[in-house]
């Protein structure tokens, strides 16, 4: 099996998924379709596509490093840490960011998949009020 191949099947199963697999779970899908694939032929062809920037690896809190297809540009995550809930920013939003931290710190930012940890919206209204389910009712009613 030449190495080129199995990036193919990566790239074809990232962008399948389109998901962040971790590269055990990248291994798996590809041993699903190339039963005799070497685990370290798997993972080098990762940090070849991550090196030739055609996927990004980020951590994204769960313990091990998450590898996602950079077909369709760059995007970035923030991450609710109570329920996990994973919102993407589109690139444009974040650029604004990483071209202030160039302008002050004269540092070029290449992250490209960033993560952001925090609260997301529903959570933020859970854990403030009790109060919620009234205001949901209210709008149904408007149907
Ligand atoms: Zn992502
Ligand atoms: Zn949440």
């Amino acid at each position: 099996m030449r190495a080129s191949s199995v990036d193919q099947i990566i790239i074809e199963t990232l962008s399948k998924e389109h998901a962040h697999l971790t590269s055990l779970q990248v291994f798996e899908e590809i041993r699903k379709r190339l039963p005799a694939v070497n685990q370290s032929t798997v993972y080098r062809a990762l940090e070849r596509l991550v090196k030739n920037g055609k996927v990004s690896v980020s951590d994204m809190g769960t313990g091990s490093a998450v590898f996602e297809l950079l077909v369709d540009g760059l995007h970035h995550h923030l991450i609710c840490q109570k329920c996990g809930q994973v919102i993407t920013m589109n690139h444009a939003d974040v650029m604004v960011f990483f071209a202030a931290i160039q302008n002050k710190y004269h540092f070029k930012v290449i992250t490209n998949h960033l993560i952001l940890f925090g609260t997301c919206n529903n959570c933020t209204k859970s854990s403030g009020s009790k109060e919620g389910h009234e205001n949901q009712d209210a709008q149904t009613d408007l149907f």
